[in-house]
């Protein structure tokens, strides 16, 4: 079957091969024929070697499609089902996952070492576990997350990660308070999403801060109330929180350079919500008198910072009452033949979300 290949970490482009199989399928397993899948910058960040993740290996986690087959002692789910992918399976069992905190589960990691592809010549890696830049994938049935008749499976896809990710950091994390400011550091698919968030917690102020226009103007079509270049953000600070700095501040870059920035631009005792994905060895410098001092509140969120399936539900439910945009935010479509097209628009920052249908 056809699937997208990263041969070494540190390559920019994707081979598209037609010789690679799915394996791996067993008890507890399922595969998936996969019919939509996002591009996500975290897909980027695993190629480039700032995520790690063994090579070679086929990226895309963030994808829906129809189960194929069910291995043994998989009750719930049927062939022909619609799921999404979740690429953070949670086991139920383990302390987090008895505290509701799902997206904390390490479950899911234990399969990211396994390969779950192979092609003549070896093995092949699937990103996170998942690698959804395929026609089909063997995953644990806890990543196939079935999904209502009335979603497509574009819009399915971008649930599987950035869109519940992003609304998650605003309404899980962060719990935006209505009335208060938010300024939002990087406006791709993710930082969109947190915007969307923002407004419906209620935000009065929303800053959307991102080096591409485009971004710029999309960030006001989802809800921002002033979208501004990086450089602009210090005289922003000043304009419109008289210097205190704003009640949230999340970044969604993933860098510690923008997370400095987002934290000098939090007021004291706001909340800098982090947000993007990070290197291992990109350390954030905090003094501790600042720490102390100000007492801004630092929050990381992963994966929407709560039980993930009950977020899918809400991104579901929040979509089909028209309360947030989802179809607008795949900017870009595109065949798994023009894979690589769709991580130059993500590069650039040209496309929000490209869908790649397969
Ligand atoms: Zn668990
Ligand atoms: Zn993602």
């Amino acid at each position: 079957m056809r699937a997208a290949v990263l041969h070494e970490i540190g390559q920019d482009k994707l081979e598209v091969l037609d010789d690679v199989e799915a394996v791996g399928f067993g008890p507890g397993k399922v595969r998936i024929r996969v019919r939509a899948t996002g591009l996500c910058h975290s897909d980027i960040s695993a190629m480039n070697g700032v995520l790690p993740q063994p090579a070679p290996f086929i990226p895309g986690h963030e994808g829906a499609g129809e189960i194929l087959d069910i291995g043994d002692g998989v009750t719930h789910l049927t062939p022909g089902q619609r799921v999404l992918l979740c690429w953070l399976p949670s086991c139920g069992t383990c302390p987090a996952c008895k505290r509701g905190q799902t997206q904390l589960c390490l479950a899911g990691f234990m399969n990211a070492g396994t390969p779950n592809f192979k092609r003549p010549g070896g093995d092949v890696f699937g990103f996170a576990g998942t690698g959804t830049f395929t026609e089909e994938v063997v995953v644990d049935a806890g990543c196939a997350v079935p999904i209502p008749d009335d979603v497509p499976f574009d819009i399915a896809a971008l649930i599987g990660c950035g869109v519940t990710t992003g609304l998650g950091a605003a309404i899980n994390t962060a719990k935006v308070e209505a009335g208060s400011s938010v300024a939002v550091i990087g406006c791709g698919g993710v930082g969109i999403s947190a915007i969307q968030g923002a407004k419906l917690q209620g935000a009065a102020q929303i800053i959307a801060v991102d080096p591409v226009e485009s971004r710029r103007e999309a960030a006001l079509r989802f809800g921002a109330t002033e979208a501004i270049a990086p450089d602009a953000l210090a005289d922003a600070k000043q304009r419109i929180t008289a210097g205190e700095g704003f009640d949230y501040v999340f970044e969604v870059v993933g860098k510690s350079a923008t997370a400095r920035t987002a934290y000098e631009t939090t007021r004291r005792g706001g909340t800098l919500c982090v947000v993007g994905a990070g290197a291992l060895d990109d350390y954030l410098q905090l003094s501790m008198f600042e720490l102390f001092f100000d007492e801004k509140r630092i929050l990381p969120s992963m994966y929407g910072g709560g039980d993930v399936l009950t977020s899918y539900e809400r991104t579901i439910a929040l979509w089909r009452a028209g309360r947030v945009d989802l179809e607008s935010l795949i900017t870009h479509r595109v065949p798994l033949t023009g894979i690589n097209e769709a991580l130059e628009q993500m590069r650039t920052g040209a496309a929000l979300r490209t869908c790649i249908e397969i």
